[in-house]
């Protein structure tokens, strides 16, 4: 077996909570997890709100820190304060709510141009071919390079964070609930795109969920996690088959949310065309 693209390695962050007049207390956010992710799968990270999953996903993609433990891409170690640019380059985030992570003051062209102007030594020209291209790959016309985040609707930015996040041609993707703050509808748009681009562009991604009946079909794998830890680490097909822990049962039982059916439908048609 190939070595994994993304690993953690006991991975715990500890956050100190309280200050000048309350007790201090230290809060467990993520505890000790470990796993291994391999080029071209999908993990899913579960878990109700408040379990890490997001703290997790910060330490992955480099913006923060684990109190102990490590992170591995492509089998080197890597840590927020200390690796160069070039070595996180290929694992992006995505993050929950597209209202928040644009910037409403530059344009959808700006924002895409961003990460190419700091980290290519491409002339305008072609960063605007390239942005122009990465604009149809998340199915959004040219017309869109003029327009700024306030004009467009929630699935259209959330559009805009995933092309971002593909900029710099990452391997990895870290997609944190990216479908949560989307109507229903649109959440399935979404979910369509992410699968399409998981093809083409042969990513791997770690999925961000608290809906299980989302993460059956779009995961191959998923950990499930509870105040902090990892409770359950199983295929999808066993884990919907026979969970293993309390917790994992009660996830199943919440009622799904998106139309899981059409979402299978459209992934198995497009891993059987490529
Ligand atoms: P999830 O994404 O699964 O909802 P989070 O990773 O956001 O969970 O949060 C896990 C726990 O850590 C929660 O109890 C949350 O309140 C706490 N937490 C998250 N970020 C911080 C922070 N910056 N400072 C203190 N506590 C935090
Ligand atoms: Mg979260």
């Amino acid at each position: 077996m190939t070595a994994p693209v993304l690993e953690a390695r006991g991975v715990s962050r500890d956050y100190v909570l309280g200050g000048a007049f309350r007790k201090r207390r230290v809060l467990q956010a993520v505890r000790r997890v470990s796993f291994s992710l391999q080029a071209g799968e999908t993990l899913a990270i579960v878990g109700e709100s408040g379990s890490g999953k997001s703290t997790l996903a910060r330490i992955l993609t480099m913006i923060d820190s684990p109190t102990a433990g490590e992170v591995l891409i492509g089998g080197r170690k890597v840590d927020a304060r200390t690796s160069g640019a070039g070595k996180w380059r290929n694992v992006q985030m995505v993050f929950q709510d597209p209202y928040s992570s644009l910037n409403p003051r530059r344009t959808v062209g700006a924002i895409l141009d961003e990460p190419l102007r700091l980290n290519t030594r491409d002339d305008a020209g072609r960063r605007r071919d390239t942005v122009h291209d990465m604009l149809q790959k998340v199915g959004l016309g040219p017309a869109y390079y003029q327009r700024y985040p306030h004009m467009l609707s929630g699935g259209q930015r959330q559009r805009v964070a995933i092309a971002r996040a593909l900029m710099l041609r990452p391997g990895i993707v870290v997609l944190d609930e990216p479908v949560s703050a989307l109507d229903l509808s649109v959440q399935a748009q979404i979910l369509n795109l992410l699968a399409d681009l998981r093809e083409t562009l042969r990513l791997s991604y770690v999925f961000i969920s608290h809906d299980l009946s989302v993460v059956k079909f779009f995961a191959d794998r998923a950990l499930v996690m509870q105040k902090g830890v990892v409770v359950e680490e199983n295929s999808c097909d066993a884990l919907f088959r026979a969970p293993q822990h309390d917790y994992t049962r009660t996830l199943l039982k919440a009622v799904p949310r998106v139309d899981v059916e059409a979402i299978r439908r459209r992934v198995a048609a497009r891993r059987a065309s490529v």
